[in-house]
């Protein structure tokens, strides 16, 4: 099938719903990466690193703002045993994600965790931290991350200053300015936007794709938008598409980027898989290549709810990564192990 991928042939997509079209598109990107990345998905142990948080973004449940929820950051030790579980069950990378802080304890604390797994293990290391100084991205980079994850959220700046305070902590430019910065530090550089977000539409989804393609990235992840009643966004609930239509426009978006950008990393989400059990193998059929499997601590998982109902409560590391790899077993993927599964892009463009 020729897909065509300029602007309203991609809005028209995205306000496609009959299943036939959808599962010819899918089948499209799959194939495209199949030829483009291969068949295999690359894991990464996610650890959630800490849910202090200096910002107040208005869909997130660890907000600085939210007094209902406890806070918690882990010890290098419990960072460093996730690395070692990732390691021995073979999955080449760790991404290590928290809520933002500036403060230098936190900043050193995380050069000392690079330093410490780069030592021990070859595993390759993601980090989605937030907006930093492009000293401490390079500090960082230095100290062994070499990917990093910062999503734009919304690339309409309209758009992205409804969902988030309108102040300097919150500066859609800074927040462009620290893509640029990561990208000169050397990082392979992976951004990303929530998909169902009130007053969000196709054109601003559109105009999404349009954007990663634009800001030449090397990965993308990105998810539905899923209310939390802890937060401001929480009150326009009645505007936002059921569930299932999120999920389904998720996917979409995933098989239209990889038919848009054939080389790159594409993440299935966890909050794909809140919405159904198999949201985030359904988004590896329509072009994603990347699995992030939860590896944080069963004892604070409860407490990182960026969302409600986050998928994995209670679990620990052992279980949420081989109910993954089931998963993908039963469905006949293949896991490309002991692989970093670095982005392609990023090496060609180099
Ligand atoms: N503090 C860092 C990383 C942690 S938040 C940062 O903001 O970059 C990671 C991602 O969680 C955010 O980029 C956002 O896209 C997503 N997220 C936050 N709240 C969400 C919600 N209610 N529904 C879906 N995704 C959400
Ligand atoms: Fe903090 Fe990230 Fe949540 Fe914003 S999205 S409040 S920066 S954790």
């Amino acid at each position: 099938m020729d897909i065509r991928l300029d602007r309203p042939s991609l809005i028209s997509w995205l306000e496609e719903e009959r299943p036939d079209r959808l599962a010819e598109l899918y089948e499209a990107a799959y194939n495209t990466k199949l030829s483009t990345v291969g068949d295999k998905v690359y894991l990464r142990g996610l650890v959630e690193i800490s849910n202090i948080c200096r910002k107040n973004c208005l869909y997130c449940g660890i907000r600085r703002d939210n007094r209902n929820t406890g806070r918690y950051e882990i010890s290098v030790d419990n960072v460093l045993d996730a690395a070692e579980f990732a390691f021995r069950d073979g999955y080449g990378s760790l991404v290590i994600q928290g809520g933002e802080r500036m403060d230098r304890a936190f900043i050193d604390k995380i050069t000392h965790i690079l330093k410490e797994i780069k030592k021990r293990w070859p595993l390759g290391i993601t980090l989605s931290l937030g907006e930093q100084s492009k000293d401490v991205y390079r500090e960082w980079f230095e100290a062994g991350a070499h990917r990093y994850l910062l999503r734009i959220e919304s690339s309409d700046k309209q758009l992205y200053e409804r969902i988030h305070p309108v102040d300097p902590l919150h500066s859609y430019r800074t927040r462009i300015q620290a893509l640029k910065d990561l990208r000169d530090c050397g990082y392979q550089v992976g951004t990303g936007v929530m998909i169902g977000l009130p007053f969000q539409n196709a054109w601003n989804l559109a105009d999404d794709l349009l954007f990663f393609k634009k800001m030449d990235i090397d990965m993308c992840g990105m998810g539905p938008y899923l209310e939390h009643s802890g937060t401001p966004l929480y009150s326009y609930r009645h505007l936002l598409l059921p569930k299932e239509r999120r999920l389904e426009l998720s996917v979409t978006m995933v098989a239209l980027l990889r038919l848009l950008m054939p080389d790159i990393n594409i993440a299935a989400t966890t909050a794909m898989q809140a919405i159904d059990p198999f949201g985030r193998e359904k988004a590896i059929m329509a072009g994603a290549n990347v699995l992030m499997p939860n590896l944080t601590l069963a004892e604070v998982r409860d407490e990182y709810q960026i969302y409600q109902n986050k998928p994995g409560a209670g679990e620990d590391a052992a279980i949420s990564s081989s109910i993954t790899e089931r998963r993908l077993r039963e469905m006949k993927i293949p896991i490309g192990r002991d692989q970093w599964g670095d982005s392609i892009h990023f090496s060609r463009r180099h």
